[in-house]
């Protein structure tokens, strides 16, 4: 349940316009005074010993913890730990994120900051995708769609098509990749929150552990005939089965949700991103994309400034190599 006494207030807990932006934030002691009070709303909490008390403060920007000396800083274990960036360019960037409604690339993110790397933009745009889905979040409930789709290009089998597949096969070309997509059907009309997998296949062994991570178990699951979701009911799951037979009503009438999101998500790929993305790293556009659709209707893009920032500092850093090298599962 949400306390209607904890939402933040726009002007008071995030900046209402770009220009209050800079008036808060004018240096870096001003970005970790703020980002302290996100942290620890309810005073410092040592991560040592998890005593709340004042901590000692050094000249560097250290906090010393008065029982057991521990040593921390308000960015340690954040997504922001060990950043040569300035907070000043983190908060900028996060700013510059939820205010884009269509998402933003690395090469805008580095123009917009005048960031002097490529690849500096790029591991923040990475390390922040990170941060848009909330640990130990809630899952779907009530009814909801699940089905797999494709994204990306599909590999070329014939002639020049090949020769240009295999020079592709050296660039960032996201091809054929299975997408699972679970969309809430609410009662009235249009859709509520959703959650994206990558899977490797279609089979039960990839979709039934997705639906356990992301559906609340009592909910009624909408699916098509695969053998696939067959213990669902064994699973607390009420299952409702729609099987596509040949001259039947085409699946954006049967499956409106998960239809309407694939679409909305190929043209985001491709549109945004152009395609140009690792399937490794699709995890991390899948969930900005989760991030921005379960937002859309919010109303004050600030408040989507606070809810990253939140979730940045309650998530773990990520290295380059890390987010270069594979899927964030194996990180
Ligand atoms: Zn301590």
């Amino acid at each position: 349940m949400v306390d209607i006494q904890d939402m933040p207030v726009s002007g008071r807990d995030y900046p209402r316009t770009w220009q209050q932006f800079l008036d808060w934030f004018p240096d870096d002691d001003a970005c970790v005074e703020y980002l302290e009070g996100i942290r620890w709303p309810n005073g410092y909490v040592c991560p040592s010993c998890g005593m709340v008390d004042e901590a000692y403060r050094t000249s560097r920007g250290r906090l010393i913890c008065r029982h057991c000396r521990y040593q921390c800083t308000v960015t340690a274990g954040t997504v922001f730990d060990k950043t040569r960036t300035s907070l000043q360019s983190w908060l900028a960037a996060v700013w510059y994120i939820t205010n884009q409604k269509q998402g933003v690339t690395a090469l805008g993110l580095q123009r917009v900051l005048g960031l002097g790397s490529y690849q500096t933009a790029w591991t923040m745009l990475h390390r922040l995708r990170r941060a848009m889905i909330r640990p130990g979040r809630e899952r779907l409930s009530g009814v909801v769609e699940v089905d797999e789709c494709y994204v990306g290009r599909s590999v070329a089998t014939r002639g020049h098509a090949v020769k240009r597949a295999k020079k592709q096969a050296n660039q960032a070309i996201l091809r054929h990749t299975i997408v699972v997509i679970a969309v809430e059907i609410k009662v009235t009309k249009g859709f509520g929150r959703i959650r994206l997998q990558r899977v490797t296949d279609t089979s039960q062994t990839s979709v039934l552990p997705f639906v356990k991570d992301s559906i609340e178990p009592g909910a009624i699951v909408h699916t098509d005939g695969s053998a696939a979701y067959r213990l669902l009911p064994k699973n607390g799951y009420r299952r409702m089965k729609t099987v596509m037979l040949g001259n039947e009503k085409p699946a954006h009438h049967s499956m409106p949700g998960v239809h309407r999101v694939a679409a909305l998500l190929k043209r985001w790929l491709l549109g945004t991103h152009q395609g140009a993305i690792r399937p490794q790293q699709l995890d991390y556009y899948l969930d900005e994309f989760t991030f921005r659709f379960n937002r859309r209707t919010s109303r004050s893009r600030g408040l989507l400034f606070y809810r990253l920032l939140e979730q940045a500092m309650a998530t773990e850093p990520v290295t380059y190599d890390q987010i270069a090298g594979g899927s964030k599962h194996n990180i």
